[in-house]
């Protein structure tokens, strides 16, 4: 898999289900494995996109909520401000190396592994980063 840049992943997230219980249009309960591997992702400095199908005042609530946990989205059901001038155009499908999302076809136990494997491995390089 070619990544859109060398230096950072791209990750597009989806809200409801992911980063809390699927109670739309209420906001349902924190999943903490994902707000971490968030965090984990944008501390070690990759942008990502929320990708999630609520707009208008929920879509606010959202941002809010994100807001209360230190996240904070490089863009919101839209591509990255650098992937749409690098390939001039903005096609409805955002471009992201992962997508993670809980209508993706992968098991509760899978997606609990993936999240640990990914918390640990942005950890270590948090780590790094800040022993140089
Ligand atoms: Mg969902």
């Amino acid at each position: 898999m070619n990544r859109y840049f060398k230096d950072k992943t791209v990750y597009a997230v989806d809200f409801d289900g992911t980063l809390c219980e699927e109670q739309f249009p209420e906001i349902g309960k924190e999943l903490t494995g994902t707000v971490k591997l968030v965090q984990a992702i944008q501390e070690a400095g990759n942008p990502w996109i929320l990708w999630t199908m609520r707009e208008g005042p929920r879509l606010e609530e959202a941002l809010s909520w994100l807001a209360e946990r230190g996240l904070k989205p490089d863009a919101v059901n839209d591509n990255l401000p650098e992937l749409k001038a690098m390939y001039g155009n903005n096609p409805r499908k955002v471009a992201a190396d992962y997508y993670i999302d809980d209508r993706s076809m992968i098991t509760e136990e899978d997606r609990q592994k993936i999240i640990d494997e990914f918390i640990n491995r942005l950890q270590n390089v948090i780590r790094e980063e800040c022993r140089s």
